[in-house]
């Protein structure tokens, strides 16, 4: 029997593939100190009874590159471990039986052109002599990712264990962790039967059970267990051994040749879910049993796919557990609960593709203190409150699940778990016509319905049916004044005495101003890159108000948390609940605020970036001049109670101004025209202000150091490889969605990061970095001729250097 170490520098719990792999990452790193507990014996979770699809293209082009990775990985490792991983590069063919669907495959054609991956469009009779035995009569077309294939994902994820065996990890089967202690927010060692580890760093790749592994150290992994469930066919006389991969979306359903037999599965519309009580104990190398009568509808629409299963004896229906998520990405990275406890858990049926990448990914977050690179996806700060309870996570997560195949509609919400968090003004915005979505849990109104009009969104990949409501909404605020609702903003106080000095080095921009001072300020990392976006208002000497996008409060949070240097006396509080949030926006917003207040509104009294508290009909606000659309207003940042009041006296106060509600729908495409960036996708962690265009709100001409400095003072020094700018396209019957590729003189140099369409322009407008290993500066911005592909076809389109939109100059720059 192998000893058992006392302590190891990284302790990871499971023996799937996530953690065979981070184990082998990091030893490739040359963490070799590595002990790997597996409860009962390497792949008996879900490893073992996956079906071994690989496929690559996700929305996001950092999770395709991560799932690329794999793909490489897979293609390799056998020459390196000598044990093989069963990969076969055999390609994925993706079907479509409806223009909708073709039109979604059309513009996933060009999503992977964007991020560099082969995607071909077939015909009907092209895709049949890929895939002979399936029948075509009812096909548009079909695409074909040739890097695509399958693997065997025990063999894998061995393979793996002994890369990792050979550069010094240990791996212990038959040794379940059952406790984990934690002092003074670290893991500070493992319990098991054999003893205990002290480690520096822990890993939770528990799969299914990672929440539950989580629950032992108060750290919350939002997944569920669902069944999921394929077949395996008897042998297929004459079946092509090289048959790619086959996804038939519209019947919900995906094939895979194996050893001359034919693998089915798919993604029934009301999925099962399982262990609701807690996973049974001793539940490993275990299967569900075959629940045939919830496999019917899909087996039916496989019998119209591929007629010779009706003469083919079936040898098992596999039904296997595993673990999803309420989004339906997998969940990686630094626990915000605590400081040295990672996860990579939830790969909601496609953990073998992403099993390499993801090993990769967080054994590299593990060494450098930062993932190579942006996962926002799969971060584990997405997350707040709701998923913590995990009969919301459930009932989310299956509505997930039952999406998987579905269309991937552009603007979609999720209906289940709402409403959840409700901003004081929920009642009376729906009662005004107000069409919400859900960010975070948060009902957040995105548009509203007129008379006549109903609230409800109408999907598809045109223009949809909220699109005029949405003009108007803009066109108010362009004209006359709009009152919205932003109350899920994320906020934050930070205080203490060295508060300043604190935020001073954790901002790019100069946040030491006077009191009712408003800054907005990048937070950078090690690399230049761009980790929050924010503004920073001073309350006091002390104390200074952070205000942040919904989506983003656990993981700013989390950032400011972890980079308040320790020396120093200061401290990070959420206070985002204790406050509604109003904005009241437009050229009338002074006049409006004005007959409320005897406060000086005048721009010499309270000027751009600055703060007031200021009464308004009773109640303290704080008053906030900044804009994200583009125009005179401010935000008022008030007590929960004082909102229903404040919000009637507005509407009062600014009704022969003109005013009127405005949604998220409309804030987005006012920011588009203003070229106000956004976080998550126009900028992030691996674009740094300077390609972003945002160099001007970085204190690099102080001396004072900062996070990022070093990286930008570098970075200056040498021409940019890549710049974002904006780009317009006329024609009204292009819809611009964002991930359309960019060409510059006919060769690609990017994609949109995003788009939509601008009402007072009267353009699609676009953002995206035009790249170049050789320097792209302004005059190679200009020098270029551009294009976007759009769905597989080229459009001209116009680059600009410049806001379309400035209200300034009362002038349209397009
Ligand atoms: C029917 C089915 C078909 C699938 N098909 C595909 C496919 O075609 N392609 C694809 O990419 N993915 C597929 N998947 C998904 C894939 O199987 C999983 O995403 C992947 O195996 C997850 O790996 P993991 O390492 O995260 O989890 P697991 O393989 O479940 O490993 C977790 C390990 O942690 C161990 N563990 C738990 N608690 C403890 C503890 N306290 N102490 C020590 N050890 C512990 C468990 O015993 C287990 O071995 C499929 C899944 C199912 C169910």
């Amino acid at each position: 029997m192998t000893p058992f170490p006392e302590r190891a520098q990284v302790v990871i719990i499971g023996g799937g593939i996530v953690g065979c792999s981070t184990a082998y990452h990091l030893a490739r790193l040359g963490w070799q100190d590595t002990v790997l507990l597996e409860r009962a014996q390497l792949t008996s979770g879900s490893t073992f009874h996956a079906a071994g699809l690989v496929g690559q293209l996700r929305s996001s082009a950092n999770i395709t590159q991560l799932l690329g990775y794999s793909v490489d990985l897979y293609r390799t490792l056998e020459a390196e471990t000598g044990l093989a991983t069963g990969w076969k590069m055999n390609g994925g063919l993706r079907l479509a039986c409806n223009q909708a669907r073709w039109t979604e495959v059309r513009r996933q054609a060009t999503t992977a052109r964007s991020f560099g991956l082969e995607m071909h469009l077939l015909s009907p009779a092209e895709a049949r002599d890929l895939w002979p035995p399936m029948k075509v009569g009812d096909l548009v077309g079909a695409a074909f990712l040739p890097t695509d294939g399958q693997a065997n994902p025990s063999d894998i994820t061995q393979s793996l264990a002994r890369g990792a065996r050979q550069a010094g990890a240990i791996i212990f089967e038959q040794v379940p962790v059952t406790a984990i202690e934690v002092q003074a927010g670290r893991v500070r060692a493992v319990r098991t039967w054999r003893g205990r580890i002290e480690c520096e760093i822990l890993i939770n790749c528990a799969g299914q059970w990672a929440r539950e592994v989580g629950q032992l150290a108060g750290v919350n992994v939002p997944l569920v267990s669902v069944q999921h469930q394929y077949l395996v066919t008897e042998p297929i006389p004459d079946l092509p051994r090289d048959l790619p991969t086959l996804r038939d979306p519209d019947r919900l359903i995906y094939f895979k040749e194996e050893v001359g037999a034919l693998v089915m599965g798919g993604y029934e519309p009301n999925p099962i879910p399982w262990a609701l009580d807690g996973i049974p104990e001793g539940f490993n190398l275990s299967l569900l049993d075959s629940n045939w009568e919830h496999f019917e509808p899909l087996m039916d629409q496989a019998l119209e796919r591929v007629p010779v299963l009706r003469d083919t004896g079936v040898r098992e229906l596999i039904n296997g557990p595993e673990s999803f998520t309420p989004d339906g990405n997998f969940i990686l990275g630094l626990a915000p609960e605590l400081d040295n406890f990672f996860v990579g858990a939830g790969f909601n049926a496609f953990g073998i593709a992403a099993g390499g990448g993801a090993g990769m990914a967080l054994a590299e977050w593990v060494v450098n203190g930062e993932p190579p690179f942006e996962i926002w996806p799969a971060d584990i700060r997405r997350f707040d409150s709701p998923h913590a309870d995990v009969r919301w996570v459930r009932q989310r997560t299956l509505e997930a699940y039952s999406r998987h195949y579905t269309m991937a509609w552009p603007f979609e919400e999720y209906t289940t778990g709402r409403p959840c968090r409700r901003s004081p003004l929920y009642a009376t915005l729906r009662e005004q016509g107000a069409c919400f979505g859900e960010k975070l849990g948060w009902e957040r109104p995105n548009w509203f319905a007129a008379e006549g009009e109903k609230a409800v969104d109408v999907y598809s990949f045109e223009r949809q049916n909220w699109f005029e409501a949405v003009g108007r909404e803009h066109r108010a605020a362009r004209e006359r004044v709009v009152i919205i609702d932003q109350s899920s903003f994320a906020k934050y106080l930070v205080e203490g005495r060295d508060a300043e000095e604190a935020l001073d080095r954790i901002c790019a921009n100069d946040v030491s101003r006077p009191v009712g001072s408003l800054v907005y300020t990048q937070l950078l990392n090690s690399r230049g890159g761009i980790e929050c976006d924010l503004t920073v208002a001073r309350l006091a000497r002390d104390r200074f108000y952070l205000v942040t996008g919904t989506g983003f409060a656990t993981h700013d949070y989390d950032w400011i948390r972890r980079h308040i240097p320790a020396d120093l006396q200061a401290g990070i509080v959420d206070v985002t609940t204790t406050g509604a949030v109003l904005s009241v926006m437009g050229p009338n917003s002074r006049k409006v605020l004005q007959a409320l207040t005897s406060v000086d509104l005048a721009d010499a009294a309270f000027p751009f970036a600055s703060l007031r508290e200021i009464e308004l009909a009773g109640v303290t606000v704080k008053a906030l001049r900044i804009t994200y659309v583009g125009e005179l207003g401010w935000e008022l940042h008030l007590p929960v109670e004082g909102a229903g009041t404040v919000y009637d006296a507005l509407l009062e106060a600014g009704q022969d101004l003109g005013i009127s509600n405005a949604g998220y729908r409309a804030i987005e495409s006012l920011r588009l025209e203003k070229g106000y960036r956004a976080w998550g996708a126009d900028i992030g962690p691996d674009y740094t202000p300077l390609e972003a265009g945002l160099g001007w709100a970085v204190k690099l001409r102080s001396n004072r150091p900062f996070i990022g400095r070093e990286a930008l003072l570098a970075q200056r020094e040498k021409p940019l490889a890549r710049r974002l700018a904006c780009f317009t396209v006329a024609d009204p019957q292009v819809v611009l969605l964002g991930r359309e590729t960019l060409y510059r003189d006919g060769r690609r140099a990017g994609w949109l990061s995003s788009a939509g369409w601008g009402y007072t322009v009267e353009q699609n407008i676009g953002y995206g970095y035009v790249r170049d290993p050789d320097g792209v500066d302004t005059a190679y911005l200009k020098a270029g001729h551009y294009e976007l592909e759009v769905a597989t076809e080229r459009v001209p389109c116009k680059i600009h250097l410049a806001p379309l939109y400035d209200p300034q100059m009362k002038k349209i720059k397009c």
